[in-house]
């Protein structure tokens, strides 16, 4: 049996097909999975009796369970730690001057093991299927709903490396931006990599539009490796190769994230290292001062260093340079936080 919530409306399309059922039948299902958003058989009460029992012979329709619900003091954070198939997975709402975003897990853990990182810290076990990352979505759509609201935004910025679960992340981002189902806007998603040169590639090339944020943290080889295992196979010179070749090809911005951490990568001299590196790309640089995290002791720049680092490479190299606010952090749904620790 296979779970429903894999197929994008064309894959469901060409099912249908074989079964003889037109697009009519095809749009009604998916009507009722991604805008009524229904959660089991019994309430797909405007599919005919014939449709729903071929569905219900080859498919499945699993739901997340909740297993954890945590609202921060911040009053705009709130995790979950859902459970579909028994995958413990970290999903989080965040709301920002009234909007609202979903950060969305990739994988059970992360292979990648950068060291500041609690998700990288608890090791790999396995990808999320698209089917786990579009009901993630689902579920916050169904939160949101429940207080009137609406969700706006997504950021594959949760647990997992996303490029190293390629397809399966493409094919949940085509299923979510459906303009006949939950039709979440292309450039209201960003997807964030710790740099895959050759996945990079593969976006530009495959023509994606949505957003794509990749994570820096040093802008030299001995800075980065010190922070970012991966890049001792993935040197800071194939990560920018292929930034440049997706900015050149797909004409439109990268975002670079930059976690600071006191003394490690937050001094004028790795400013400017920065800006000698991104000056002539077209890019904004989003600064993060550390989130805590069990398995490593660094601490966050202060105040002082936060903006010295923003002012240098705002000031003497004209690189737009935004600073994250810190969200969730009491909850432990800040960057880099996310973990399963039940
Ligand atoms: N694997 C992807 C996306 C998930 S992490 C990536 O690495 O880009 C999302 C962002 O949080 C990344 O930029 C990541 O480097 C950053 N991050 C990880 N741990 C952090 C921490 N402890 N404090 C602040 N940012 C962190
Ligand atoms: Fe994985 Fe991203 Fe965490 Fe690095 S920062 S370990 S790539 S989730």
């Amino acid at each position: 049996m296979q779970n429903l919530y894999e197929l994008t409306h064309a894959d469901l399309t060409a099912r249908f097909a074989q079964w003889g059922y037109s697009h009519y039948f095809v749009d009604l299902v998916w009507h009722a999975l991604y805008r009524q958003r229904v959660q089991t058989w019994a309430e797909m009460v405007d599919v005919r009796r014939d449709v729903l029992e071929k569905l219900q012979a080859e498919f499945t329709l699993p739901q997340p369970v909740v297993q954890i619900a945590q609202k921060s003091s911040d009053g705009y954070t709130r995790k979950f730690l859902l459970a579909p198939n028994g995958a413990p997975i970290e999903t989080v709402i965040m709301q920002f001057k009234g909007r609202y975003t979903a950060c969305v897990s990739s994988q059970v853990g992360c292979a990648m093991g950068c060291i500041f990182c609690a998700t990288g810290q608890m090791g790999y076990t396995r990808n999320l299927s698209a089917g786990e990352i579009v009901t993630q979505v689902l579920h916050v759509q169904r939160v949101l709903e429940a207080q009137g609201e609406t969700l706006r935004n997504i950021v594959l910025m949760g647990m997992g490396e996303p490029l190293h679960n390629y397809d399966n992340v493409i094919r949940a981002i085509d299923i979510i931006t459906d303009h006949k189902g939950l039709a979440i806007a292309t450039k209201h998603i960003t997807l964030s990599t710790v740099g895959l040169p050759h996945k990079i590639r593969q976006l530009a090339d495959e023509g994606h539009s949505f957003r794509l944020a990749v994570s820096l943290h040093g802008a030299t080889n001995a800075v980065r490796q010190a922070l970012v295992p991966v890049a001792n196979a993935w040197t800071l010179e194939k990560v920018m190769e292929a930034c440049r070749y997706y900015v050149e090809k797909r004409q439109r911005r990268i975002f670079f994230e930059w976690a600071l951490i006191a003394g490690e990568n937050d001094s004028a001299e790795n400013a400017h290292a920065v800006g000698r590196l991104l000056h002539d790309i077209d890019c904004t640089l989003n600064v993060i001062p550390l989130n805590p995290t069990n398995g490593y002791g660094g601490a966050p720049s202060d105040h002082a260093a936060v903006h010295r680092f923003r002012d240098i490479l705002h000031n003497e190299y004209g690189i737009r340079c935004t600073i994250r606010q810190r969200r969730g952090i009491d909850i432990a749904a800040g960057c880099g936080q996310l973990a399963i620790t039940v």
